[in-house]
Formats: C-alpha cells, structure tokens, sequence
C-alpha cells in the first residue's frame, strides 16, 4: 500500500502494469461504497436514480472499475466528480465521459486538465487532458446533488494539496471522502506546484470537523477508511508541526536548522511511512509557510 501511494500519481507517466490491480469494494452504508484500486480511493453511490462516481483512478482500469461498479448496481454511472486534477484520480475520465457520465469539478480542476501540467515534487509532466475527459459542470464555492434518497455536498477547499481540491460529504450515509486532503495515515503531499498550501489543510480539517460527528466514515484519498477520531488526531499533529515551523520562520531559524529542531519527531512512527517523511513535510511547510510570511 505504501509503494502505491509512492508511486500513484508519477505512475500516470510510467506506463504502470495495472493487469495484476483489482478493484474491491467495502459497504460504508446501504447505498455508499468505498471502491480500492490503484492510485486515489473511490466512492459509490448507487439506487434507482442511477450512480454517482467520486474519482476513477487510472485509464488502463477504467473497465476493471465498471466491472466492479457492475456488481453493485445495474444503473450507469450518471455523474462523476473529481475530487482534484491529480492523474491518479482522474484518469477514468474519458472512459466515463465517452460513456455519457456527466463529469463535475471545481473550475481549477478543468483548467489544470485543459493544459499541460507540472507536478515539480515528481518532476512529471502532465499533457491536456483530451475534451471527453473534461468536466462538463464546474463549480466555484460548492454544489449538491440530490438523488437516489441521498445529498451529496461538494465543497472547494481553496489552495491546499492542489488549488481543485473538493471535499464530498454524503449526508445520510454519515460518509466524507476528502480526496488528497488526507491519505491514511501519511503526512499530506503538499502540491506547491499547484498551488497546494498547508494552510488549506488546516481549513479542510475546520470544515470536516465541524461537519461530521463521532459515527462519520472518513474515504481519505488513500489508504483504508478511517473514523472521525483518526482524521482528528492527523489535523491536530499537522496543526502543531505547522505552528512549530511558523515559529522557527519567526525565530529567523534556517531551514537546517529547522530540520536540525526535528519538529516532526513525535509523529514521525506514526505518520512518516509513506512517500513524505518527516523531512521532506518540514520542507515542504518550511517553503510554504515562508512565502505567505513574506507577504
Ligand atoms: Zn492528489
């Protein structure tokens, strides 16, 4: 799991042998799924009114991921929101979109799409996505759906792991998918190059919390499902090395001797096993928090 997650998104450009994925599902309510593949996390809604897709993955397992939506409903997938522009995410895209599902994202999502991309923590290009790939509705603040008994709420979180993020919360099912706004348990992946910032996070955290109660089911972007409780104890360790870092750029601290300061030690067993060590999120923040401090 942790090598997927390493590789998820440059695996995109690295022609990836997907023969061996399968795609799996777990029921979080009556009417919601959790499906797991490679690259990001699904989400499913089915019933009468057709199905609602949260991300596809990758192209190659655009079939693999119909075949297992297959077994959970009859009804074609009617809507696809993208949770962000990463490629992990969204390369079902035109599969689905050649199909008639009606893809909605946030406006950033179909701009980053529409042109080439570069994603500097991976030193990976990205082409323009091709038009059928593209999101048909987009939003700028939020938008809801209301079908098969259920409200679906997709809110923009501005400049966090990317500036397209969008949080989907399924109100009677108690369920959230966060996208990249969490992966379980892994220090987050601070997309600088586009335009991604600690401090979006922070704000995702305020609105799931405020959101959600103790029975919510959290879809985090990777990883396996988690509760509210352990998404609350990740916002509070981001919160604090945010603050320790904030306080070292204070202090006039370099970034050496920030990294020197270890202000991830405590959390680094816990959270520092996948592709973003303690190292690198110090890095990242140290970079992040330093820009907005020259401001
Ligand atoms: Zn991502």
């Amino acid at each position: 799991m942790v090598a997927l997650v390493c590789c998820s998104l440059s695996a995109a450009n690295a022609q990836q042998d997907f023969s061996k994925v399968a795609i799996t599902s777990e029921p979080l309510a009556p009417n919601v799924h959790v499906l797991f593949g490679a690259g990001g996390n699904m989400a499913l809604l089915t019933g009468a009114d057709g199905a609602v897709l949260v991300d596809d993955q990758f192209a190659p397992l655009a079939p693999k991921i119909r075949a297992a939506i297959a077994l959970l409903t009859d009804k074609p997938v009617r809507f696809l929101i993208n949770t962000h522009w990463h490629s992990d995410h969204t390369g079902g895209n035109e599969a689905f979109g050649k199909t008639g599902s009606v893809i909605i994202a946030h406006d950033n999502t179909l701009k980053r799409l529409s042109s080439k991309q570069f994603v500097d923590f991976f030193k990976m290009d990205v082409p323009p996505s091709p038009q059928s790939a593209l999101p048909v509705v987009t939003f700028a603040h939020n938008v809801s759906l209301h079908l098969n008994g259920e409200h679906v709420s997709a809110v923009h979180v501005s400049n966090a792991h990317t500036d397209t993020d969008t949080l989907l919360f399924f109100a009677n099912a108690n369920v959230v998918h966060t996208g990249d706004l969490y992966m379980n348990p892994w220090y987050p992946f601070v997309d600088l190059s586009s335009a991604g910032s600690v401090d979006g996070y922070l704000t995702a955290c305020r609105i799931v919390l405020e959101r959600t109660n103790e029975a919510t089911k959290v879809i985090p972007g990777h990883g396996p499902v988690a509760s509210r409780g352990d998404y609350q104890a990740w916002c509070s360790m981001l919160t604090t090395v945010r603050e320790r870092v904030w306080q070292a750029l204070r202090k006039r601290r370099t970034l050496q001797q920030t990294l020197d300061a270890k202000p991830t030690a405590e959390f680094d067993t816990k959270y520092g096993t996948g592709f973003i060590k303690g190292d690198v999120l110090i890095t990242t923040l140290y970079t992040d928090l330093a820009r907005k401090r020259s401001r």
